[in-house]
């Protein structure tokens, strides 16, 4: 049972020092990772609870979401968005909490889709039947739709809210149909809970052209009571998928891709293994988070983030925020999953529904 908890947003970062002037280098941090994938939080509720996230006994009547008035705008994100790509974004995924609790997003992507990069969503796909249509109208390209079982009694005890396994099959229906497809579907397995259905959720999707996730149940946040005996590692996960469909390796997207991707040897296409327990893909990690709040995050572990909402509210100019986004990737280090130790894992952490997950 996951303990209560007095805080679990970050401390703030505290009195801004001026950042050194960004000389327009392309960027790489100490560790010589580049900047290329921007994930947005535009909430931090959600109505789902799922156990591994946002555990009902954290996230009950009492707990205080944060208020309106300190959550970043459509118009400050998107400013913030555009320094980010001028300085080597590309690729922007929006994500939660629910994003599609954020009231009017296909207004926001419609202001981000001028940028020109890579826009995709994080949904648990509950709402998709109303909204597929109007993101894809917006500009959205693609979305990725969570759903950890397509068995109800399992999927409803993860999920803690009683939602139906069909309204997401619905959701992802609706997606593919306005053009957001293919879909990628994230399993996050979890053992004991779900692990049984892993064969299950291959079978059903093979042959549709959707990419299924496989993801280990990772160490986020401090409410989840996370145990590395609930872990079920990826390579487990490929061996069992394979002793029924063979699978074969295939080539990442891109460096830097989060999924490890293997595909059907008889052409049923594809499906991806997210490793971040076993195989830690630090060295390679490409990503900042940018919380609902506006702080910047370097790392899904860490402690602290960069106040980006009080230079925009203090009236920074651009180039000043451009220059402080540009400093704090530049002095990055982090690499927490290649670190993870037992005394690393009891830190406390952000939570996943602020920091984006
Ligand atoms: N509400 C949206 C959703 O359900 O997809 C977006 C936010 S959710 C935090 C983003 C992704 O993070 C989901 O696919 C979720 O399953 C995954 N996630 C959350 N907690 C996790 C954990 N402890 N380990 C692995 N994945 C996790």
């Amino acid at each position: 049972m996951p303990q209560k908890v007095i805080s679990i947003r970050p401390r703030s970062s505290g009195a801004v020092p001026p950042a050194p002037h960004y000389d327009g280098a392309a960027l790489a941090d100490t560790l010589g990772r580049a900047m290329r994938d921007l994930r947005i939080s535009v909430t931090d509720r959600c109505n789902f609870r799922c156990v591994y996230c946002m555990p009902r006994e954290v996230f009950d009547a009492n707990y205080k979401f944060l208020p309106h008035a300190a959550i970043l705008s459509f118009e400050e994100i998107t400013r913030l968005a555009t320094i980010f790509v001028r300085l080597g974004v590309k690729k922007i995924r929006l994500t939660g909490g629910e994003p599609l609790l954020r009231k009017d997003l296909p207004r926001l992507i419609a202001m981000l889709a001028p940028l020109g990069i890579d826009l995709t969503l994080t949904t648990n796909g509950s709402t998709l039947i109303k909204h597929a249509r109007p993101l894809k109208e917006a500009g959205l390209e693609r979305i990725t739709v969570s759903l950890d079982s397509l068995d109800e009694a399992t999927f409803q005890r993860m999920n803690d809210a009683e939602f139906p396994v069909a309204k997401v099959l619905e959701g992802i229906d609706a997606a593919a149909a306005a053009g957001l497809g293919p879909v990628k579907i994230n399993m996050v397995v979890k053992r004991g809970v779900n692990d049984a259905q892993v064969l299950d959720m291959a079978r059903h999707w093979r042959g549709t052209g959707h990419i299924v996730r496989f993801i280990e149940y990772m160490d986020v946040g401090s409410t989840n009571g996370w145990r590395m005996d609930e872990v079920v590692p990826s390579g487990e996960i490929v061996r069992r998928i394979g002793e029924r469909f063979p699978l074969e390796p295939a080539e990442a997207n891109y460096a830097g891709e989060v999924a490890e991707r293997w595909r059907y040897r008889d052409g049923a296409g594809e499906i991806g293994v997210i490793s971040s327990v076993t195989q830690a893909f630090c060295r390679d990690c490409n990503r900042m988070r940018l919380s609902t709040e506006g702080s910047l995050y370097t790392c899904l572990f860490a402690q602290q983030g960069f106040d980006l909402k009080s230079l925009l509210r203090d009236g920074a100019s651009d180039d000043a925020i451009r220059d402080h986004v540009a400093a704090v990737w530049r002095r990055r280090a982090d690499r927490y999953s290649e670190l993870r130790s037992a005394q690393t894992a009891n830190l406390p952490k952000v939570e996943m529904s602020y920091i984006g997950g």
